[in-house]
């Protein structure tokens, strides 16, 4: 039972520490690089997290493959819930994107950003429908039945473009999107759009890194594969999301 990997190495191991008696513990080392295996099963979960943070990849690998990890669904569904807040909101990179390539301006009451670019980009002529799905209506008319509607529908399209990534790495690395937090709290109306823009943009640039080397931990592919694949996958996941809300929204009216 090979289960568990060296941190420092990625070599796989049978065991992380041997029991000498009811209190004596001796943690294994590894036969290749000769480093002990995880040296995290004995440190506090605080410095797990701190060098999860820094993207250590001896701290991933602990977590992808030498901890139980059972709650990661539940974690899944937290920041699958604050992505879908953020572009509910009209508050995210993505937002900001769609705002300024389909041209909308008029949705004055939630944090909708505009940037204007310094060249022309228009959308392809059978993307206009998609576009116009995304410009809202004054939400204040609306009940509020109807705005929480369109939470759920931004839920769900999330979510199915998410299915996919239903793995627990996928949640490690999606853990990015919490710095998306102080804006989504704090930012208002006197944001500048080019201040909202930075701080997206770190963050979409934070996360990409940290996908980069969660993929690189698991399954071990070339550099440039990596960043090729997950380049893809990024544009899928957001086209699919620009086609998919309008759709399920024209389904559910
Ligand atoms: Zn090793």
């Amino acid at each position: 039972m090979n289960s568990y990997k060296c941190v420092n190495c990625g070599v796989a191991a049978s065991a992380l520490y041997k029991t000498y008696g009811p209190s004596v513990l001796k943690l294994t080392k590894c036969e290749s690089c000769k480093g002990v295996i995880d040296k995290y099963i004995e440190y506090d979960p605080v410095i797990v997290m701190i060098d999860l943070v820094l993207m250590s990849k001896e701290a991933q690998r602990h977590i992808i493959y030498n901890t139980e990890f059972k709650s990661y669904w539940k974690l899944f569904i937290i920041l699958i819930m604050l992505e879908t807040y953020g572009v509910w909101r009209n508050d995210s990179l993505f937002n900001i994107a769609i705002n300024t390539v389909c041209n909308i301006k008029n949705n004055s009451t939630m944090n909708s950003t505009y940037i204007t670019l310094p060249i022309n980009i228009s959308v392809p002529e059978p993307w206009m429908s998609d576009c116009k799905g995304w410009a809202y209506e004054e939400k204040e008319s609306l009940d509020l039945f109807i705005w929480e509607k369109d939470f759920y529908i931004q839920f769900l399209s999330i979510f199915t473009v998410s299915l996919a990534r239903v793995l627990k790495s996928f949640s490690l690395a999606n853990m990015s999107l919490l710095f998306t937090l102080p804006m989504l709290v704090w930012g208002n109306s006197d944001t500048p759009p080019a201040t909202r823009l930075l701080h997206y943009l770190m963050v979409f640039v934070y996360s990409f890194i940290f996908f980069y080397n969660t993929f690189r931990v698991l399954y071990e592919s070339p550099k440039i594969v990596t960043a090729v694949v997950l380049t893809i996958s990024y544009c899928i996941k957001y086209l699919t999301t620009f086609h998919m809300t309008p759709f399920i929204r024209k389904i559910t009216r």
